[in-house]
């Protein structure tokens, strides 16, 4: 039995990632600092006898016996990245080092969760992992985007230099059960909004597009790149490549929620990619790996789950 830290393990991915690694077999040390990541979300996995929560702050180091890491710590929606952009930069940088560290001392794979994007505003399209990226390292959504980058550059350095077997993981948009109610991501802004009767907030003129991956689809992949062959790092990109503008994806759940709402536009926010959809030859290929669950599938237990959470009324659900 291998015990397994994931940093971030309260989040909407890491809960998701507990339930997997303890459905395989294994010992799960959940670290994490409550900053997004919500009790609720591991609610259920608390009295299981290999589960273990820790609340620790992984800006600071920590000195624990693992046989593995995810290291998936790090607000991921913009709402909340930019709450306390200091604080997310060091997240992923420092966070990183610290992760690295341990993973060193203890001779460990560790697996990063990177994301799509480090592309920032990509010119090539779809991307595939050797394009470089265009990000505006001053904007207000490079404490994210070069915290990242940054990361993935500790990840490869340690592994030339202190020959650590890492993983490097570009994940692109995700949505379902668990998202956070508030965190202002597009389909749980709209499903809310659609649920609610509330307008639907289209930023820009909503022609800009995403590709977005079912959680469920995404774990296996993050599975799959752990336990690939000795020797493949990635970076590799895990996503959907069904692309959507902003207002087919408001029509899908207007029609999927029987909803009346109505769409109002309004400013785009700076440095919103305009396009962003993956290349996931590489996946393919070396994970044998590729999403299975459509979009419609996908929103439909998304809707699901919010109708329930909004029943129970266990949220607020700020205006
Ligand atoms: P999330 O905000 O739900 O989860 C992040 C978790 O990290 C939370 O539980 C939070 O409390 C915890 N955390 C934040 N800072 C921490 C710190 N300093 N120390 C310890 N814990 C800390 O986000 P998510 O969607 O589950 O994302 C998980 C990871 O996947 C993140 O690294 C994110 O960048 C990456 N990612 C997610 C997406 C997506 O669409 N969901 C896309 C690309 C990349
Ligand atoms: N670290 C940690 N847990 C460990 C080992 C290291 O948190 O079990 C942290 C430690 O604080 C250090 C960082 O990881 O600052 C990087 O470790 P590394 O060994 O690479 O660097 P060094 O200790 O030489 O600065
Ligand atoms: N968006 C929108 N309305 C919302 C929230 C987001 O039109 O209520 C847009 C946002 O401007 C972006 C896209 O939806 O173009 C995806 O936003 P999200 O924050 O979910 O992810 P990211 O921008 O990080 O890909």
């Amino acid at each position: 039995m291998k015990r397994v830290l994931v940093s971030g393990g309260s989040g909407f991915l890491g809960s998701h990632l507990c339930e997997k690694l303890l459905n395989e077999g294994n010992e799960v040390l959940c670290v994490d600092n409550l900053f997004t990541g919500r009790k609720d979300n591991i609610h259920h996995l608390l009295d299981h006898k290999n589960f273990e929560f820790m609340r620790h702050d992984i800006t600071f180091p920590l000195y624990v016996e693992v046989d593995e890491i995810y290291n998936l710590a790090c607000p991921a929606s913009p709402i909340h990245y930019q709450f306390d952009p200091v604080q997310t930069i060091k997240t992923s940088v420092l966070g990183a080092i610290n992760m690295l560290g341990l993973a060193k001392r203890l001779k460990v794979k560790i697996l990063q969760a990177s994301t799509s994007e480090i592309y920032g505003d990509p010119e090539v399209h779809p991307q595939p992992e050797n394009y470089k990226g265009c990000v505006n390292t001053i904007g207000i959504r490079a404490c994210y985007d070069e915290g990242k980058r940054c990361a993935e550059t500790l990840f490869f350095d340690y592994n030339r230099q202190h020959k650590l077997t890492i993983k490097v993981m570009r994940i692109f948009n995700t949505y379902g059960p668990r998202m956070h109610p508030n965190d202002g991501r597009v389909v749980s802004n709209f499903i809310i909004q659609a649920l609610m009767g509330r307008d639907i907030t289209i930023f820009g003129t909503g022609q800009q597009t995403r590709s977005f991956c079912y959680v469920d689809d995404n774990i296996e992949g993050m599975y799959k790149l752990m336990n690939s062959r000795d020797g493949f790092a990635g970076p590799v990109n895990i996503g959907n490549p069904c692309e959507f503008t902003m207002l087919d994806l408001a029509e899908k759940i207007i029609d999927l929620t029987g909803s009346n709402s109505k769409l109002v536009f309004m400013p785009l926010p700076q440095d919103d990619p305009m396009q962003r959809k993956p290349c996931i030859e590489l996946a393919k290929k070396e994970l044998n790996w590729e999403p299975k669950i459509n979009i419609d599938e996908g929103l439909i237990k998304t809707v699901s789950y919010f109708e329930r959470i909004l029943s129970k009324n266990k949220i607020i659900i700020n205006d």
